[in-house]
């Protein structure tokens, strides 16, 4: 993306710009601004706005880990311009002056995931950046002058080894109501589990993808019986279980730490 000034700075031509405009060759999300027909339909539209992507938008840009949302999330900048008027972005005025055809970086990302979306949301995605070690001892630093204080412990709370934004967000979850969970342990044949409470309840998450083959389901049945003849209880939850219906599997989790079932007998 580069703005016709720079482009006639650097010599090209408005005719040339013309001709490569209507070959479909670079597009014009706006007047003054060209772009290549590859730029993502979320920087385009950010763009027309006088924008960049912002918060969970651009995390998914940066390679984050983030739910999917219908929102359009742009970064204005303080001294930003609404260009074209829409109802459905969620627009950002916050400080610092977004560039053309870049992203926000991945700590201002993080500050404004949130301030705009949940606590689970931003934990999510600090982790997902934490896993891809995206995150410098100096970028941490500013997360942790620069957020809310009532987020401010997430910063201790976040691991670099969660598996899945998922996991995170069971993690966060079982915290809140007081359930502390290890993660990634190494179990006797049965291998690295998800999570465990206790000694022995193993909690283990069918993320969306790469688990609807019959092979997955049968290493999934393998490991359950496995694990059950170590002595260990396992839950197993997918995508729509922890999204759409958490009341059940908070229940269920609660119901076997009622039985024992995370204690050796
Ligand atoms: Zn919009
Ligand atoms: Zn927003």
């Amino acid at each position: 993306m580069a703005r016709t000034r720079t482009l006639l700075a650097m010599g090209v031509t408005a005719r040339e710009l013309n001709r490569a405009r209507k070959a479909g060759e670079i597009v014009r999300p706006r007047q003054g601004l060209y772009a290549l027909p590859t730029t993502s339909p979320q920087e385009f539209h950010a763009a027309a706005h006088g924008g960049v992507p912002a918060a969970t938008t651009a995390a998914r840009l940066h390679g984050l880990w983030v739910l999917d949302e219908n929102t359009i999330h742009v970064w204005m900048g303080a001294e930003g311009r609404q260009l074209a008027a829409c109802a459905d972005c969620c627009l950002h005025w916050s400080a610092g002056q977004p560039e053309t055809g870049s992203l926000p970086s991945i700590p201002r990302t993080l500050l404004q995931i949130a301030q705009c979306r949940s606590e689970e949301s931003f934990f999510a995605a600090l982790e997902s950046a934490l896993r891809q070690r995206l995150l410098s001892g100096e970028d941490l630093r500013r997360l942790r002058s620069e957020l809310p204080a009532r987020l401010r412990w997430l910063l201790d709370f976040a691991r670099d080894d969660a598996d899945s934004g998922l996991e995170s967000i069971v993690r966060h979850r079982l915290h809140r109501i007081g359930i502390d969970v290890r993660t990634q342990i190494l179990i006797h044949e049965t291998g690295r589990v998800d999570l465990l409470i206790g000694d022995r309840l193993l909690i283990e998450i069918d993320g969306k993808q790469n688990h609807d083959g019959r092979a997955e389901r049968h290493k999934d049945l393998m490991r359950d019986a496995l694990s059950a003849m170590w002595g260990y209880e396992t839950l197993r939850f997918d995508f729509a279980m922890i999204m759409y219906d958490w009341a059940l599997v908070e229940h269920a989790i609660v119901a076997k730490i009622a039985a024992g079932a995370h204690m050796w007998p």
